[in-house]
């Protein structure tokens, strides 16, 4: 490592990054490249000398970036955002440069105080129980994703559940969420080892905007209990992915405590709208959780990854997750003086993923995140507004937080036509570049989901973005 060397591509690293940002509502928001673009444009193989920065910088400028979907673009409302900013990004700088591997507490203790410290922050500023709070018996630690974080929760309750009831009950173990939770999961069950006959989808009916009913869950575990499997967890979500739902934590974790079952909430997009007070009642009962989880890095100005996971007994976690080789072993952890995060976790290694999430805190402040979330959830209600002034468009699921569930109402009422035509119109949006977008299903309907969230969006996109609807939308009912 050349000082001087960092110092000056360092320099212009930055500018290029920050002339991207300057001009990225001239890319096309959703990459138009063919598969196999970059093959053709690539050579076989890695080059035997040296190139300069400026060379590399060229290829990036003309061959990589038409490959990328720009997601911190201001025209882009697909799936759920994926902060940048400069606290962000300055955080992950400090990280590369002093590239620690974290791991335990001895081989940086800073990284795993500032964790510990930062979490704690974060769960006070979201009003979480204290028995999230690192000063008990439980504590935060920053996970790559929401799939991790659910992952190791699930073979914490696993090995919980297993002590107790012994180690060949497994096939006998049942998971619960409703059919709205995120395929992570699933994934996580599918590691876990858990039968697939026993991870149950429970039907969230539209009468309830798609959150899950308790009487679903009490009624699903009862009929296991009977037939003698053993409900084990459950996994309720504040925001899902499809139309931002929220389920009941109080009363389905009235049940999973009756039942002994560990209870996880997954809030990876709209827990940082819980923030807010005017939005915090939706975690309401997150009291009666295990373990809870959001996303710094969808809607938290935290450059990807940053996934918050908070568990209320971390020795759950440790007992499955530690292991204790010779080469690891320091007087610290063997005087059971400190948090070793690697007992946390899957891998062993880890970033100071910490230092982003301590800038973005520090450099904005509660106030400004929480003007921040606002505006999104703002501008999402104006685009509401657009939506369904148009006598051509249908609203499909009320909406809570900045995603807007909404479709083309077909000229005549068949579904499979419906269908057709709201992914004719998606494609169409999507083709002009001028935004990007997503979808979902619901009861057997395809609708558009318009999720604000990039930091860059102001009103002005939205409303360009609107136009682009109304006119693709008039093109295609022209060919009806
Ligand atoms: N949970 C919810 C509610 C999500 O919306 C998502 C992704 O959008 C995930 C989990 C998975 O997130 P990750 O990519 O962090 O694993």
């Amino acid at each position: 490592m050349d000082a001087e060397q960092l110092r000056e591509y360092g320099h212009k690293m930055v500018d290029f990054i920050a002339d991207y940002y300057k001009n990225i509502d001239n890319f096309p928001v959703l990459s138009q490249v063919q598969p196999g673009y970059l093959r053709k444009l690539l050579p076989e193989t890695a080059p035997a000398h040296s190139e300069t920065l400026q060379e590399v910088l060229e290829d990036v400028q003309t061959k990589i970036l038409p490959g990328v979907t720009h997601w911190q673009s201001p025209d882009y409302f697909a799936y759920f955002p994926s902060n940048s900013s400069v606290a962000g990004f300055l955080g992950e700088m400090l990280s590369a440069g002093i590239n620690m591997v974290g791991f335990s507490w001895i081989t940086s203790p800073a990284a795993t105080e500032l964790e510990m410290i930062v979490l704690d922050w974060l769960a006070k500023a979201l009003k979480l129980p204290d028995e999230f709070l690192s000063t008990g018996q439980g504590g935060g630690v920053i996970q790559g994703t929401a799939s991790e974080a659910v992952l190791v929760v699930l073979l914490a309750a696993r090995d919980k559940v297993l002590r107790r009831v012994g180690k060949d009950a497994i096939g006998k173990l049942v998971v619960y969420c409703s059919d709205q939770t995120h395929s992570a999961l699933q994934k996580a069950c599918q590691i876990g080892g858990i039968h697939p006959e026993n991870f149950r989808m429970l039907k969230a009916v539209s009468c309830r905007d798609y959150a899950l009913s308790p009487d679903a869950l009490s009624e699903a575990v009862s009929h296991d209990l009977a037939t003698g499997l053993i409900p084990f967890f459950f996994c309720a979500t504040i925001g899902t992915t499809s139309s931002t739902a929220v389920d009941p934590l109080l009363a389905l974790g009235k049940i999973t405590k009756s039942n002994s079952m560990w209870f996880h909430v997954d809030a990876a997009y709209a827990g940082s709208a819980c923030i807010c007070p005017e939005f915090r009642h939706y975690i309401d009962g997150v009291e009666e959780a295990d373990s809870f989880n959001m996303n710094a890095h969808k809607w938290f100005l935290t450059n990807f990854d940053c996934s918050a996971l908070w568990v209320k007994d971390r020795s759950a976690l440790i007992q499955s997750l530690s292991t204790n080789p010779e080469y690891l072993k320091n007087k610290a952890s063997q005087g059971n003086l400190v948090v070793d995060y690697k007992d946390w976790q899957i891998p062993l290694g880890r970033r100071f993923r910490s230092l982003k999430l301590w800038m973005v805190l520090r450099l904005y402040g509660l106030e400004k995140l929480q003007a921040y979330i606002r505006n999104h959830i703002e501008l999402a209600r104006r685009f509401e507004e657009l939506v369904a002034q148009d006598q051509r468009f249908e609203i499909v699921t009320p909406r809570k937080f900045s995603l807007v569930c909404f479709r083309l109402r077909p000229p005549q009422s068949n579904e499979d036509y419906a269908n057709k035509l709201n992914h004719d119109l998606l494609d169409a949006v999507n083709s002009t570049g001028k935004l990007f977008i997503s979808h979902t299903v619901l009861s057997n309907r395809y609708i558009l989901r318009f999720a604000v969230g990039a930091p860059l969006t102001e009103e002005r996109h939205i409303l360009a973005a609107w136009k682009v609807f109304q006119d693709e939308a008039a093109t295609l009912l022209s060919k009806c």
